[in-house]
This record gives C-alpha cells, sequence and structure tokens, in this order.
C-alpha cells in the first residue's frame, strides 16, 4: 500500500470526492500549509506502518497455519500406521489376537443385526512343539511365517479375517459364511499347509508340517449366545480334530 495525497490548484468538491473515493489518503488545496502537509504525511505514513505490520503478521499467520495442517496431516498418518500396527502380530505380519476380538465381536453383532451366518475356523500345527525341538526355534518362527501366508492365500473376501490366536493358533473370522463353506475353506487351508511341504521327521503322522483345524457356525436360527461359545465350539471341533489323528478338519455341528 502506499498512501497518496493529493496537492491541487482545483478547489473543487466533486474532484476532491473523486480523489478520496479512488483511493487517495487526502487533499489539500495550493497554497498548502507546510506544518499542516507534514502532520498529514506523518499520519499517512503511521497508518502504512500500521497496515504493512498487519499484512506481515497475516502472512506469518498463514504459514504459520500451512505448517500446522502439514503437521497435523503427518500426524494423523503416523497415528493410523500406529494404529495398524497395533492390529498386528509382530511375527507373521497378520491380526493379532486383540484385534481379533474385536473384528469377532463387530461380526457376531453384524450377523445377529442383519441375520446373517457366521462361520469362525480354529487350527494348530500338529507336533509343534517337536518342530522347534528339532528344527530350532528360528525355524519355527519361519514356519509360523510360512502357515499364515498359506492360510492367507486361501480367504478371499475382504471380511474375512485371520488372525494369529496364540503361539501356533491360528483363527479365521468368515461373515456371512455358513457350516459348508467354512468346512470347505478349512479343507483348503488344511490342504495348503500341507502343500507347503516343509519337512517334519518328528512328525509322528507325517514327514511334513500339518494342521488340526476345526469350524463352528452360527446361523440365523442358532441359538448360541456369545461369541465366547462360538469360539468355545470351534476349539471343541479342532481337539477333536487332534483326537481322531490330526490333520483333519472337523465340523462343530448343533445336532450332535
Ligand atoms: P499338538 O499336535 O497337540 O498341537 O502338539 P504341539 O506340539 O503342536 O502343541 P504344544 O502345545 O505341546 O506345543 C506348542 C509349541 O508351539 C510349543 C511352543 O514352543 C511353540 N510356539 C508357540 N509360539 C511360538 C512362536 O512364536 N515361535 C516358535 N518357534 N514356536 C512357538
Ligand atoms: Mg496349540
Ligand atoms: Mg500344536
Amino acid at each position: 500500500m502506499i498512501p497518496v495525497i493529493i496537492i491541487s490548484a482545483l478547489d473543487e468538491k466533486e474532484m476532491m470526492l473523486a480523489c478520496i473515493q479512488k483511493g487517495a489518503e487526502d487533499y489539500l488545496i495550493k497554497p498548502y500549509d507546510r506544518v499542516l502537509l507534514k502532520a498529514r504525511v506523518s499520519a499517512c505514513l503511521d497508518k502504512k506502518i500500521l497496515h504493512d505490520r498487519e499484512v506481515l503478521n497475516n502472512q506469518k499467520l498463514e504459514a504459520a497455519y500451512k505448517e500446522l495442517a502439514v503437521a497435523y496431516h503427518e500426524l494423523e498418518v503416523v497415528k493410523n500406521e500406529l494404529e495398524a500396527l497395533s492390529h498386528r502380530d509382530g511375527l507373521t505380519g497378520i491380526a493379532n489376537r486383540r484385534y481379533f476380538d474385536t473384528v469377532l465381536e463387530r461380526e457376531w453383532n453384524a450377523a445377529h443385526r442383519e441375520k446373517k451366518s457366521l462361520s469362525l475356523i480354529l487350527f494348530d500345527i500338529d507336533y509343534f512343539k517337536k518342530y522347534n525341538d528339532t528344527y530350532g526355534h528360528l525355524a519355527g518362527d519361519d514356519c509360523l511365517c510360512q502357515v499364515a501366508i498359506a492360510a492367507s492365500h486361501v480367504i478371499k473376501r475382504p471380511r474375512d479375517t485371520l488372525a494369529r490366536y496364540g503361539g501356533e493358533e491360528f483363527a479365521i473370522i468368515l461373515p456371512d459364511t455358513d457350516e459348508l463353506g467354512a468346512e470347505f475353506c478349512a479343507e483348503q487351508i488344511r490342504f495348503a499347509i500341507e502343500n507347503l511341504d516343509i519337512s517334519h521327521s518328528s512328525s509322528q503322522i507325517n514327514s511334513c508340517v500339518t494342521a488340526s483345524l476345526g469350524t463352528a457356525t452360527i446361523s440365523p436360527h442358532t441359538q448360541i449366545s456369545t461369541s465366547q461359545q462360538l469360539i468355545k465350539e470351534a476349539d471343541l471341533a479342532l481337539y477333536q480334530a487332534k483326537r481322531e489323528g490330526r490333520n483333519r478338519v472337523k465340523v462343530w455341528s448343533t445336532d450332535r
């Protein structure tokens, strides 16, 4: 902003008005008074200094706001990354037990609300203690990762959740999936794990790593009242698979 003071011999009201309307700070008529002009110039300069300071402050404020917005966005990204990390199992990278609990509760409620089926698969690697004893803990860790990858390739729907349930046990939540669908999925996982062909010389049932699987399902008409009961039923089916010789799928059926 450059302040303008008009000094003119024209003593016309319209001209004065036009100049002021176009932005002149003042209009002095010749012959002008030097003291008065000095005072007007000084007032204009004070006004300009204030104006410039305000512009500068606004620019600084705007820059600070922009920096703040960038920092806020970066914080959001980090927060989302941290949240995603808190859902992951450190070894295998699949969902952890805490996230499994959250998803199961959510899907349990959704299944009731939408009157849909919900299935759960629990599976456990066979003779895994012997595997660690034979090949070492690091090889055991690697085996767990390979099993997680193989299982993740089997489940296809975006809402299906594969999680490490604990140790060498895994769980899969299958929303909108009936008993037959869950059994089919479990059998594919059993096959995929066997097909990894990871040598297991101390297994009592096979020359390579295998797993036992149990499934349980709630249909819209099932009476079971809590998600914990679904877990319990899948677990019972899993231990039946163990008892009957391992490397197999057992379905928990409500009619038993
Ligand atoms: P079963 O066929 O009845 O399931 O026998 P199992 O030996 O697989 O079961 P058990 O519960 O006796 O042993 C589980 C083993 O899994 C023992 C434990 O050291 C191992 N394990 C659990 N978590 C991890 C892990 O993160 N890494 C490794 N390498 N081993 C693990
Ligand atoms: Mg186990
Ligand atoms: Mg085991």
